[in-house]
């Protein structure tokens, strides 16, 4: 599908994650930058925590998120939820969750080249606003959409990597995990708990384990 865009959508410096990111949704909420917005029952921006130190990118909506506009609630979201409680992180109190593209694509294929980059600066608006210092791609499209790196998933993932002052480190999807229940060592679920154990541990060793972002400071009389 060739990506329609339309520049006349305007974009706003954040104050703050929550103002930046109130902004973002009612802004994001009426975009038809590409052809995903005919098909689609709501845009899904994101679920967590705004003010969290770790973003977690997916790739796109499925048809529960869709319908309820949040993003991670299916199937997929729930093994999620899970594997980062096994690790000792809440999704909703200790992680700001979305996709690199807002809009379900149909039948859930996967979206193009196209839809990710007209989509690309919501999702760089959504990272200078919650202002993370770890991020996790889940899975080969967030990898794609964030990095450019179109394969070696499975090379890559559990590997912290610097990104613009911050470290990004690339993850199974939890749709692959669920293609794969198998929990025996090296299996893809074995593997992502080790990874999210790391995460952990990184959060931990940087004192941001359930680590909010400062509020502003007062401004000086
Ligand atoms: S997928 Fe992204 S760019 Fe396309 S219409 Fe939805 S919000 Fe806009």
């Amino acid at each position: 599908m060739v990506a329609k865009v339309h520049p006349s959508v305007p974009f706003a410096a954040p104050s703050s994650p929550v103002t930046g990111l109130a902004s973002l949704s009612e802004r994001c909420g009426a975009c038809e930058r590409c052809g995903l917005a005919a098909g689609r029952q709501q845009v899904v921006i994101s679920r967590g925590e705004a003010t969290a130190r770790l973003m977690l990118i997916g790739e796109a909506p499925g048809a529960q998120e869709d319908g309820c506009g949040q993003p991670f609630v299916g199937r997929a979201g729930q093994l999620l939820d899970q594997l980062l409680a096994e690790a000792g992180l809440d999704s909703a109190r200790d992680a700001y969750l979305c996709n690199v593209i807002k809009c379900r694509p149909p039948a859930n294929r996967r979206p193009s080249g196209a839809e990710i980059a007209a989509c690309r600066p919501w999702l760089e608006e959504q990272i200078a606003a919650v202002d993370p210092p770890l991020i996790l791609l889940l899975g080969a499209t967030a990898l794609a959409g964030v990095l450019g790196v179109k394969q070696g998933l499975s090379r890559l993932r559990g590997q912290w990597m610097p990104w613009q002052g911050r470290w990004l480190m690339p993850l199974f999807h939890p749709s692959y995990l669920l293609r794969f229940p198998n929990e025996a060592e090296g299996s893809p679920r074995w593997l992502t708990r080790a990874d999210l154990a790391a995460v952990h541990q990184r959060l931990n060793s940087m004192g941001l384990v359930h680590g909010r972002r400062p509020p502003p400071l007062a401004p000086v009389p």
